[in-house]
């Protein structure tokens, strides 16, 4: 448990212990199992509530009630888009600060699966400030519990959701890329991975969850100690700091050698494949000289670069590089050695793509204290 998780009163039973889960039990005279039980159910059962948990005695469930919450979410408005495919949820926290999550489904086409993507928010808002991105120009909010981040994975568990996602425990993947910089709240994010990772909770492997950071270079170093497992991603988006600077703010702080350096670093200790995210703005960041600046930086070791068209955001006069040009910043870059995909843009009519989650509901707005929504698309 974390002090966080008590500012909403109660513990969330997301972010309790086994352990402590199991003393509470215990002293209340419930057989040692219990603990193990009670975590399975709030997981894996789909359940809303502690009343949803009906392999227990309803006498237990009633006083599971008294003494935790059984999410940190108290409502969640969820709109889709995408024939279905894709999903925004607005969750609403005890203190009123509104966080979003998304699911992303891609159906099974050619020789690949069907994969489902969860993506989290991390913090209420951003401080990073980076002037393309519809968070980091709402400002910063605090920061979030590890419960409250579990607790928007556990969303997507509960009907309808549940049955469209291919999406038992362990065949989905997590990504730290909706609101928030992960690695400004490293600690509660790693415990987060923990929880996540837990096979007695969800029990998502670590190589199904992904952390993006804006370059915070002793987050980079944690994560090659606490999280070697989990994948990484950094928002590069520019090649040169002059230019890094002003799309990346924190840039001033930890300059593109330092950020390339730490990823080399993560690649090199962990034998594994980091992503450099470059989104493209029409007129920055799409010549030739950021082309080969980049395949520089990304030559070498192992690094994969993704190609994010820009996304309008309400704040921005910027717009994204046309397609023909990303395929030819794309041609440039792979002729430079380096390996590259062009993102999608998935649910930009609802403001769920990358860069645009704000928190507004595009104009909808949640009932305080209705129960948990959850609208089909
Ligand atoms: N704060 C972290 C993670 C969240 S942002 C980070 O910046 O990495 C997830 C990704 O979306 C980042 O690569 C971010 O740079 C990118 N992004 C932000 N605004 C965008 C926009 N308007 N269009 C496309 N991508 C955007
Ligand atoms: Fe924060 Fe990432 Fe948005 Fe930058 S792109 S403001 S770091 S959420």
């Amino acid at each position: 448990m974390t002090d966080g998780s008590l500012a909403g009163g109660l513990p969330a039973i997301s972010e309790t212990d086994h352990s402590v889960l199991a003393a509470w039990l215990e002293a209340r005279g419930e057989p040692a199992y219990r603990a193990r039980q009670v975590l399975a159910g709030a997981h894996r059962s789909g359940a809303d509530g502690f009343d949803g948990l009906t392999d227990l005695p309803a006498g237990l469930r009633d006083l599971l009630a008294t003494a935790f919450r059984f999410s940190t979410i108290d409502a969640s408005h969820v709109i889709g888009a995408d024939g279905g495919l894709t999903a925004k949820a607005v969750h609403e926290l005890h203190d009123g600060q509104r966080i979003e999550s998304v699911l992303m489904r891609y159906p099974a086409h050619g020789r690949s699966a069907a994969r489902t993507t969860i993506c989290i928010s991390s913090q209420a808002g951003c401080a990073v400030n980076c002037p393309f991105c519809a968070t980091g120009q709402a400002g910063f909010g605090r920061q979030l519990t590890p419960g409250e981040i579990v607790d928007q994975v556990l969303h997507w568990h509960r009907p309808p959701w549940r049955s469209l996602d291919d999406g038992l425990p362990g065949h989905y993947n997590v990504v730290f890329m909706g609101m928030g910089e992960p690695l400004n709240n490293a600690d509660r994010v790693f415990e987060a991975v923990r929880l996540l990772n837990d096979p007695h909770r969800l029990g998502i492997g670590a190589r199904h969850i992904t952390v993006s950071t804006s370059g915070v270079v002793p987050g980079m170093d944690r994560m090659i100690e606490e999280l070697p497992q989990v994948n990484l991603a950094i928002s590069l988006h520019a090649a040169t700091d002059v230019l890094r600077d002003e799309l990346v703010p924190i840039n001033r702080k930890w300059p593109i050698d330092e950020v390339v350096g730490a990823g080399r670093r993560f690649a090199a200790r962990t034998g594994r494949r980091v992503s450099l995210e470059y989104v493209m703005i029409d007129g920055m960041n799409d010549d030739d000289a950021q082309a080969d600046g980049l395949a520089t930086l990304a030559r070498g070791w192992r690094s994969h670069v993704n190609l994010i068209p820009l996304n309008p955001t309400p704040g921005s006069a910027w717009s994204g590089t046309p397609r023909l040009g990303v395929e030819r910043f794309a041609a440039r870059l792979r002729s430079g050695g380096v390996g590259v995909t062009i993102r999608d843009t998935r649910g930009r009519e609802i403001e769920a793509a990358c860069g645009q989650l704000h928190a507004q509901l595009a104009g909808r707005s949640l009932r305080p204290g209705a129960p948990a929504v959850a609208t089909p698309a």
